[in-house]
């Protein structure tokens, strides 16, 4: 059975989820700040945490990803399109955090469309989901999509950033639409939502929705 943990980290709440499955193996995604909460919440349950995904290389996604690969020993997953991203603070936006700390971080593994992780029990897909950075990616994990800052409950992720691209994150949220079936979706900032909820509700989410 797949369980999760949503951790609120960091100045700008970005979720923080660890998944894992029976035996305890487990993943953590988007470790972007408050590294005492997710090392608590990875205590407390017992977790043997192998995998650090991030959906997307913004310093409130990756910041305290260097303490839980400390502790966990875990390796380190980035999308390949935003690579560049975790050595430039102009495109991390890092210079925002105020964080004089050295965060340089290196992946250990690029992620690409398509790839399929094991960690455990548990199979994660990656969709690459461009728009709100070049890299944004989605997780498919058996009834879970974590949606990044791709797709939020009712709304979607700015695209003024350095490398976004709204025609890009719409080509990206009917990729999403397109899945089969209902998903849980964890978004990286608010509550979680369902996919069909977002199918009907979301006006970015289908065609008659606001066009920039
Ligand atoms: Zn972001």
């Amino acid at each position: 059975m797949l369980q999760y943990i949503c951790v609120p980290v960091g100045a700008l709440e970005t979720n923080c989820y660890i998944v894992f499955d029976d035996k305890n193996q487990g993943f953590v995604v988007d470790p972007g700040g408050s590294p005492d909460r997710i090392i608590s919440a990875i205590i407390q349950h017992d977790l043997n945490i192998t995998h650090v995904l991030l959906t997307h290389a913004h310093f409130d996604h990756f910041l305290a990803a260097k303490e839980i690969i400390d502790y966990t020993g875990a390796k380190l997953y980035v999308p390949k399109g935003d690579l560049d991203f975790l050595s430039d603070p102009s495109k991390s936006l890092i210079r925002f955090a105020h964080s004089s700390e050295d965060v340089s971080l290196k992946a250990d593994e690029v992620l690409e469309d398509g790839d399929e992780i094991k960690v455990g029990e548990l199979d994660v897909k990656v969709l690459s989901t461009p728009g709100h950075t070049p890299g944004s990616s989605c997780f498919v994990c058996g009834s879970l999509l974590l949606s990044g800052d791709t797709l939020f409950a009712g709304s979607i992720g700015r695209t003024d950033f350095p490398g976004g691209d709204y025609s890009e994150i719409q080509r990206s949220l009917e990729k999403i639409s397109d899945l089969e079936g209902d998903y849980t979706v964890l978004p990286g900032h608010g509550p979680q939502t369902t996919l069909d909820e977002e199918r009907k509700g979301n006006p970015y989410m289908n065609s008659n929705g606001f066009d920039y």
